[in-house]
């Protein structure tokens, strides 16, 4: 695959923070906090900040593909993911997918989870991971990007916690496939104009050649968040 982002982009700090949430609207964090205290005192899975258990794990942690609906239902009640089903994708992403086209998106997307998130290798630390480990997938840029947040297949702590899937070892085949076959899904809902084999998308403009400065304004495409 080409290099589609930049590593200068991904070292710029991240805005969104993971374990964010708006528990008023049903928005959680299900991540646990670290300390020995709190994993002694909390049940798994309940939300950090508010308590609230509403996610049937033993049931999303099957990862079957006939409960994807029940699976994403429950994502969406994470505040990090929700976020990344309901964001726009940048244009630069959508019009990147729509070129490429679902048999080459699926390619990209099965590597991308393969050598970011699922190999891991020692660390200075001793410790299996990774490279970049919880930093490897930016926020924007590649819509592969926004389904791996979406679905929780972003980092290996988020697939520890969301899909019961230890932080320390390769990721096998069948849960590279797994993976694959979320954000597939996830990007053929978000974008449905995606072709099998792609089109032709002209590329962003970025100078408007000639026009008054307010149609300029007018013209121009948000740059997402
Ligand atoms: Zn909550
Ligand atoms: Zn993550």
């Amino acid at each position: 695959m080409s290099k589609d982002w930049n590593a200068e982009e991904e070292l710029k700090p991240l805005k969104l923070k993971c374990t964010k949430s708006d528990c008023k609207n049903e928005l959680h964090c299900f991540l646990q906090k670290s300390s020995r205290k709190v994993k002694a005192t909390t049940k798994f899975g309940q939300c950090r900040d508010c308590g609230a258990e509403l996610i049937d794990w033993d049931r999303v942690h099957k990862r079957d593909l006939s409960e994807v609906k029940h699976t994403f239902v429950s994502l969406k009640y994470e505040w990090i993911r929700h976020h990344f089903w309901h964001t726009e994708i940048d244009q630069y992403a959508a019009n990147h997918a729509l070129r490429k086209g679902r048999i080459e998106m699926r390619k990209a997307s099965e590597h991308r989870i393969r050598k970011y998130v699922g190999e891991v290798h020692e660390m200075p630390d001793g410790q299996m991971r990774p490279y970049r480990d919880e930093q490897q997938t930016p926020f924007s840029g590649n819509s592969i990007f926004y389904a791996q947040h979406a679905t929780a297949c972003c980092c290996r702590r988020c697939m520890e916690y969301w899909h019961n899937i230890p932080k320390d070892r390769d990721l096998t085949e069948e849960e590279i496939g797994y993976f694959t076959d979320l954000v597939m899904l996830y990007i053929e809902e978000r974008l449905p104009d995606l072709t099998e084999k792609g089109e032709k998308i002209p590329p962003i403009r970025k100078k408007t050649p000639k026009k008054s400065s307010t149609e300029d304004k007018g013209a121009k495409r948000s740059n997402g968040n």
